[in-house]
């Protein structure tokens, strides 16, 4: 694993983009995470620059010659998979080349301009092609509020602290920020009836992830060393993994989610490279005493050292009636992501440790980021504990699960004593009726 800081990281740097140096912007010169946008008829990437776009597509052949020209010919094909697949230098190196002519003095300032958009003019679509996505468990605090519904007496299964569990899910329904998000219908079951019915699922909720797109690829049969599954990790996003937990207690045994998550996966639109979050790695919170080691394959030694991202997530809610009459919307918690129990690396070196190929633009899930107080819990399941204890919005209403017209917001950044504060942007979906 190799951690890299440079003169991209320092603090002191402005860009010539007066937005990029507001101190709240998610999108200082410091940060330049990778997008793709609609530009005509066509796909482009991007990179945000406080509230502006710079078109890497349209500038590549004037702007990004020399050692980014392979990097800038990726981003031509208008999707990020070329230059996921390139790995993590192509990208460092646009990075540095896009700092260089973003910053306040640039040279270049004039023929930068000319490929600058204004944010609320794009339309943001997903990321990469995502071939593959898999979806991770790694909040031991989460783990653990779920079983304990289940299990009082025993709530972690005693795999847990051996193995990343996860599960496969459903790339084709994973959609952009701001897309709807239509109520699913499905099986349910209450305990009092004897047979199941179908319909709406009446226990919609909401979990708060971090996605993790994959950089370069291993062969199928291949594996991945704990020592070199951080070279593989392109950037992270914000990441919903809606869930109907009436369908979902119902159909999930014996093999796991199915229909109660494969209905809709929400992503913010802007990856954050790893590259930028180097001032943010840590080690993750540290194992419960008596937990044990991880086996060899999962042990590395700068995975234990700085295999975390020190990044807070948040999760507010709004109902229509609080957008309608201009309320803002009600903050349910707040937590941090290095609170997993596995860490990024660990859980991509466990996904190829039987020889699973992993391929650029893959996506993989975190699982629920909880922590252990109550406002750190990061779905309505575990906040109204199965909806036994309602939570109260702004607007008065209260809530056990999703309700047509709530809008959910998830948002993440990064805060370090001596460098600049970044952020992910938002993931936005709003629950419509079922159909
Ligand atoms: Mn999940």
């Amino acid at each position: 694993m190799t951690t890299h800081l440079d003169h991209t990281h320092d603090p002191s740097l402005r860009s010539f983009v007066d937005s990029a140096n507001d101190p709240s912007t998610d999108f200082p010169i410091q940060n330049l995470p990778l997008g793709v946008f609609v530009r005509g008829t066509g796909r482009h990437v991007g990179i945000a620059i406080g509230r502006s776009v710079l078109d890497v597509t349209s500038a590549a052949r004037e702007l990004f010659a020399g050692d980014t020209a392979t990097a800038a010919e990726a981003c031509a094909t208008g999707s990020l998979n070329a230059l996921m697949a390139l790995g993590r230098p192509a990208a460092r190196a646009l990075r540095r080349r896009a700092s260089e002519l973003l910053r306040h003095g640039s040279g270049e300032r004039a023929a930068v301009e000319r490929h600058l958009i204004p944010m609320r003019d794009v339309q943001m679509l997903l990321p990469a092609t995502i071939g593959d996505y898999t979806d991770f468990y790694a909040s031991v605090h989460h783990a653990t509020n779920v079983g304990s519904m289940f299990r009082p007496d025993n709530p972690l299964l005693p795999n847990y602290k051996w193995v990343p569990i996860g599960y496969h899910g459903r790339a084709s329904s994973i959609v952009a920020s701001g897309t709807p998000v239509v109520r699913p219908k499905g099986q349910t079951k209450d305990d009092a009836s004897a047979s199941p019915a179908f319909g709406p699922s009446k226990r919609l909720d909401y979990e708060l992830e971090v996605g993790c797109f994959v950089a370069g690829r291993n062969a199928l049969g291949e594996t991945l060393p704990i020592a070199d599954a951080d070279d593989r990790i392109f950037g992270l996003c914000l990441l919903n993994d809606w869930s109907a937990r009436d369908i979902q207690a119902w159909e999930y045994q014996p093999l796991g989610p199915f229909l109660a998550k494969n209905f809709a996966t929400s992503i913010s639109p802007w990856v954050v490279t790893l590259d930028a979050l180097a001032p943010f790695r840590a080690p993750l919170a540290p194992r419960a005493e008596g937990d044990p080691r991880p086996l060899p394959y999962l042990d590395g030694e700068t995975d234990r050292s700085a295999g975390g991202f020190a990044v807070t997530l948040e999760v507010a809610i709004s109902s229509r009636r609080m957008r309608e009459s201009d309320m803002p919307a009600t903050v349910l918690s707040r937590s941090s992501l290095l609170d997993v129990y596995w860490s990024f690396a660990q859980m991509l070196a466990h996904h190829a440790s039987g020889g699973c190929n992993l391929e650029p633009g893959d996506l993989v899930g975190s699982g629920t980021v909880s922590g252990e107080a109550k406002d750190a819990r990061g779905c309505l399941l575990e906040l109204t504990w199965r909806g036994s204890d309602p939570i109260s919005l702004l607007s008065g209403e209260q809530r056990k699960f999703l309700e047509d017209g709530d809008e959910v917001v998830l948002r993440g950044w990064c805060e370090r004593e001596g460098y600049a504060r970044i952020g992910f942007g938002e993931c936005v979906g709003e629950i419509v009726p079922a159909r």
